[in-house]
């Protein structure tokens, strides 16, 4: 199994130079594609989206390619005799890529959607499906979703409603200056910014059909599927997918290959959870960002930095320092051994208002 994610990783990289060098060649055959009947708009792509890295028999990692804004990885598990896919990815159109390059994985149907929790990046697919399939998640999920707050707040706004146009702007201004020999990626980035927004257009944020708040068990041919709710953590709904047999657990943004989002989450619980994680019998994570990976060393690394994230930032609040200041004062490389991305001090201050909202007792 070490094998399967090493050659999942030598995949990846293959993968990513290959859709560089289409890029290169054929941002104008995107356009075409676009004009293939049923496909969204938002599903505009050249190639392919997804990477399928099989870690075990029938349960694959889905990476995206580049090719696309896919937002989350998703993972697709192939049963005896239909398809479970978790989560949905940030629109109709890149759920519909994964649905449509699933058909090269398997014949058998998509029968199951799990949401791992209510963020956009992981939910925003879930209106592809129809009444054949049932879309599984937490009570909390279905209740964000319905109430329309995956279209809104910090997370979004920075991503999205500001975000994405601003992305937009700043790659036309790039574009008009760059020399002949810099436009191709430049091109290639815009035309999928561009695609992300057309894609998000038609978007209605579609709950959960079937929601339960402990547990729930599916067992389809030889294959049982334990949906978890540990406890509070990166929202107050994250729910895990865990395959007992294959001893693979796929965890959404609860544990991820870096630093998870903070900005919806819950800082006192987190650990807590991460320790009932810890329990589960399992080699395998299958994260909803970056790759995936063996053991359970990650949860012991994250545990250190939810704690130390506490810490300072109750310290700073204590002292009385505004959110977007303290952002800016906290420091978190002591742990750049397990995250070399925190090579600078300052932190997203998303997290930051989070954990002033817990300290306020806010925190919904
Ligand atoms: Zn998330």
């Amino acid at each position: 199994m070490a094998h399967a994610v090493r050659r999942h990783r030598w995949v990846v990289l293959t993968f990513v130079a290959a859709a560089g060098l289409a890029v290169l060649v054929s941002t104008r055959l995107g356009r075409v594609a676009a004009q293939e009947a049923g496909r969204p708009v938002g599903a505009t792509y050249t190639g392919k989206a997804f990477t399928f890295n099989e870690v075990v028999p029938g349960v694959y990692h889905a990476v995206g390619t580049g090719a696309l804004a896919v937002g989350c990885n998703a993972s697709v598990i192939v049963n005896a005799d239909d398809v479970m896919v978790i989560d949905t990815n940030l629109s109709p159109g890149a759920a519909w890529a994964l649905r449509e390059e699933v058909k090269a994985l398997t014949p058998k149907p998509v029968r199951y959607v799990v949401n791992t929790h209510w963020h956009w990046d992981h939910a925003h697919g879930n209106q592809i499906y129809g009444p054949d399939v049932t879309v599984i998640g937490h009570e909390y999920t279905r209740a964000k979703l319905a109430a329309g707050d995956s279209m809104r707040g910090r997370s979004y706004e920075m991503f999205i409603t500001t975000g994405l146009p601003a992305r937009i702007a700043d790659l036309k201004a790039k574009l008009a200056a760059a020399p002949a020999a810099g436009r191709a990626t430049l091109e290639s980035q815009l035309a999928i910014a561009e695609t992300q927004l057309a894609g998000s257009k038609g978007l209605v944020p579609t709950p959960p059909t079937l929601t339960f708040t402990d547990h729930l068990t599916l067992t389809r041919g030889g294959r049982e599927i334990r949906l978890l709710y540990l406890g509070r953590a990166h929202t107050g709904g994250d729910i895990v997918v865990f395959l007992p047999k294959e001893r693979v657990v796929i965890t959404g943004d609860l544990l991820v290959e870096g630093t998870s989002y903070i900005g919806d989450g819950f800082l006192a619980d987190w650990p807590a959870t991460l320790d009932r994680l810890r329990a589960l019998d399992f080699d395998i994570t299958l994260p909803g960002h970056g790759t995936a990976f063996r053991g359970k060393a990650k949860i012991d690394h994250f545990q250190a930095y939810l704690r130390d994230f506490r810490q300072q930032a109750e310290a700073l609040h204590k002292a009385g320092v505004p959110a977007e200041a303290a952002a800016a004062k906290m420091d978190m490389r002591t742990h750049a051994e397990h995250y070399p991305a925190l090579t600078t001090p300052g932190v997203l201050w998303h997290g930051v208002a989070r954990a002033y909202e817990e300290f306020e007792g806010t925190a919904r």
